[in-house]
């Protein structure tokens, strides 16, 4: 879970989890859709599908107890060296080095590494912290050091006048730990689409997205990317004509979402609609009643008209005064 997401964002979610999965067992018997439910908003959903097939293996092939050596573990679904170096030296005490984004920012100080944050000093970086990392307490010291790079040796403004290792910064000593690593030139992409909220004899209809690629598995609300010229409107008949073989018979504006991810920011033009024929349900195309929406793991901006949906009921009339970001 703490992959890309910090400790603040990971603890209830955690919480919730250790609830409903309390052991290795329970996480390899539970189905797709209940791994993706309880991990619908931490995103970078490929992991809990990780986390599941790795659990299976785990106890089909190591009695349901987690191998302790590296080469069984890398071959886990998910066991990056990340991961590896974490479940080793914290959960079996072997000195094994861990290079989150904290810990490579403050190597990249202290050995004075310049560039980008990307990975590329992280064999220098590797080789020093095994010369480093003590036989005793290895997963304290690789704790210790992910939390000196969270909350110490910031990205922005470092409290260098605090660090326990100042002496040893070289960055520090030529005053450069601000400008290493070199700040990331982050520009995110914007989406556009159109959405259709199809509402039928009180139930809404949802389908599900492929198994592979982009938010694989969850489930959402028909609709697709706005192509260039085009109107929301257009690209809703479009989209619906080519998804679902359906034409729209009414369509009022709901309300327009805004949800930003890694990569790119969506704006969600959501519309309320009628279609001809009516969509049919099947494996993955469902008509579900509002309040069963919680039973479906859907994307964040999917879970967001869920939300404008259940709070403003007046607004399914559409029209004026319907809720917009
Ligand atoms: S002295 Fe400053 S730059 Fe160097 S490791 Fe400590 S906080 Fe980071």
């Amino acid at each position: 879970m703490l992959q890309q997401t910090t400790v603040s964002a990971v603890i209830p979610y955690y919480e919730r989890w250790i609830e409903k999965f309390p052991d290795v067992g329970s996480v390899a018997r539970a189905s797709p859709a209940e791994i993706l439910k309880a991990w619908q908003g931490l995103g970078y959903y490929q992991r809990a599908r990780n986390v599941h097939k790795a659990a299976q293996i785990i106890c089909e092939c190591y009695g349901g107890t987690l191998p302790a050596d590296k080469e069984n573990l890398r071959r886990l679904p998910g066991f990056g060296a990340y991961t590896t170096g974490a479940v080793l030296s914290i959960a079996f005490q072997k000195a094994e080095p861990i290079i989150d984004a904290n810990v490579r920012r403050v190597f990249m100080r202290l050995l004075l590494l310049d560039g980008k944050a990307d990975g590329r000093h992280d064999g220098v970086i590797s080789g020093e912290l095994k010369r480093l990392l003590p036989a005793r307490a290895p997963g304290d010291f690789n704790q210790a050091l992910m939390e000196l790079g969270a909350t110490v040796c910031r990205s922005q403004l470092p409290l260098c006048s605090q660090c326990p290792v100042r002496n040893a910064c070289q960055a520090y000593h030529k005053g450069v730990q601000e400008i290493i690593p070199e700040p990331k030139t982050k520009k995110l992409k914007d989406i556009y689409a159109a959405i259709a909220v199809i509402r039928h004899k009180g139930r809404f209809f949802i389908q599900r997205r492929p198994l592979s690629g982009l938010l694989a598995g969850l489930w959402e609300f028909p609709g697709g990317q706005i192509q260039e010229g085009e109107t929301s409107r257009r690209a809703l008949e479009r989209e619906l004509d080519e998804e679902l073989g359906v034409a729209i018979q009414s369509a009022v504006p709901l309300m327009n979402v805004r949800h930003f991810y890694t990569q790119f920011r969506v704006h969600l033009s959501v519309w309320l609609c009628s279609a001809r024929p009516i969509p049919k349900s099947d494996e993955t195309h469902r008509w579900v009643r509002s309040r069963e929406f919680s039973d479906y793991a859907m994307p964040s901006g999917s879970v967001k008209i869920v939300e404008r949906l259940r709070e403003g009921r007046a607004c399914l009339t559409g029209g004026a005064g319907c809720v917009s970001e």
